[in-house]
């Protein structure tokens, strides 16, 4: 009996071409802009041409700055380092952790989960109008990591636009499951993770407009990141080296990139067809098995990407995961996803919650992509299935 990895939202595996382009770039495997020598030169036109190939995955404008950073929680914290003075910072409180935080550090305005994408378009609409600061910025995800569901991006960036404000996406989730043409959205930042999009550990990205980067202070000072550095001063680069200083993770960036080259590749259309055929099969067939609740903001029918989460009445969701690891050999996630008020505001009085002073209610979180089959959806329906039929 094989693996079933139904985990893709934590990390989705390496794909064959991913791991072939590791493989080729470890023998070149050298520090780049470090002069003529063959090595560093190889290393660092296949660094340029990472940063374009990311470019044209997620519909970057010419003029947009990609940051190379080490997943999206990094790209997300370097924004909100650079944000000018006198910036609202506008979010929900459906958001992942990593879309939150960093922006509470300045002024910010935490609306409340909302009850549709309507909702969503309406409420970030009255507080865009209603923040008086001199910029504003709306941060908003592509996919919520808990209910998979689809947030309207074009109809929120023709809102923040309306109000001046800039548009950032947290695309850590949709990136995996959709284009995310940039340009074509009307979005101004997008942050994404290589361990969400099939590429290994410690790559990510920030794409969006150079102005404010460009005017920030570097998020590392060091190497790389100055024009000149004198006795007691220094001139700071502009464009990506500005915040990229230190050596960078060449095969991070590499990696991601031959992950966007396999995605574009297949054709995010056809990934998202596969995707449909298979969350189709499981939430039908997780609607037939009495006792399992499906956690959803917008309702059951709205448009989301390959996650499911949901409780088996009268059992834990720990002892749902390690059941199905240890007896069926399927990985799934449970816990509260980095999203404590989403899994607080979704949970309804009878969630089982993590015990201790700062209990937060808690799920099963499975999820999947490219190399899941209807055999591995199946597997998993019956072991749901097996698990309740058992009881507690
Ligand atoms: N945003 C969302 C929606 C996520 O699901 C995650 C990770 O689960 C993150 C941000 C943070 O990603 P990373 O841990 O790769 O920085």
């Amino acid at each position: 009996m094989g693996y079933v990895n139904l985990d893709y939202a934590a990390s989705a595996p390496c794909l064959r071409s991913v791991l072939d382009a590791v493989a080729a770039l470890l023998p070149w495997y050298s520090s780049v802009h470090r002069g003529a020598g063959f090595a560093s030169t190889v290393t660092t036109e296949l660094y340029a041409a990472a940063r374009q190939e990311v470019a044209d995955f997620v519909g970057a404008r010419a003029e947009d700055t990609v940051v190379f950073t080490r997943n999206t929680t990094d790209a997300l914290n370097l924004l909100a380092a650079a944000l000018p003075e006198d910036t609202t910072v506008v979010m929900f409180a459906s958001e992942h952790h990593a879309n939150q935080l960093p922006w509470r550090r300045g002024r910010s305005v935490v609306l409340p989960v909302p009850a549709s994408a309507d909702e969503a378009i309406a409420r970030a609409d009255g507080a865009l109008r209603g923040a008086c600061s001199r910029h504003r910025l709306l941060a908003v995800t592509g996919a919520s990591n808990v209910t998979g569901e689809l947030w309207p991006l074009p109809e929120l960036a023709a809102v923040a636009h309306r109000h001046g404000a800039r548009l950032a996406v947290d695309a850590a989730q949709l990136a995996p499951h959709r284009a995310i043409a940039l340009a074509g959205i009307g979005a101004d930042y997008v942050a994404l993770s290589g361990h969400k999009l099939y590429a290994p550990f410690g790559g990510g990205v920030l794409v969006g407009r150079g102005d404010w980067l460009d005017a920030a202070r570097p998020y590392l000072a060091g190497g790389g990141a100055v024009r000149r550095v004198t006795h007691d001063g220094v001139e700071w680069a502009n464009g990506a080296p500005r915040h990229e200083a230190g050596t960078p993770n060449v095969v991070g960036a590499v990696s991601l990139a031959a992950a966007c080259r396999a995605l574009s590749e297949v054709g995010m259309s056809a990934v998202a067809a596969h995707e449909a055929s298979l969350l189709d099969r499981v939430t039908r067939g997780l609607c037939a098995v009495p006792g399992v609740e499906r956690l959803a903001m917008w309702g059951p029918e709205s448009p989301r990407i390959g996650v499911v989460t949901f409780n088996v009445r009268g059992l834990h969701p720990g002892a749902v995961a390690a059941a199905l690891s240890a007896e069926h050999g399927i990985g799934v996630r449970d816990g509260s996803f980095c999203a404590h008020p989403l899994m607080t505001a979704l949970a309804g009085d009878h969630a089982p919650e993590a015990s201790g002073s700062a209990a937060v209610p808690l799920a099963v979180r499975a999820s999947f992509g490219v190399g899941t089959s209807a055999a591995d959806i199946d597997r998993f329906l019956f072991a749901i299935a097996d698990l309740v039929a058992r009881g507690p």
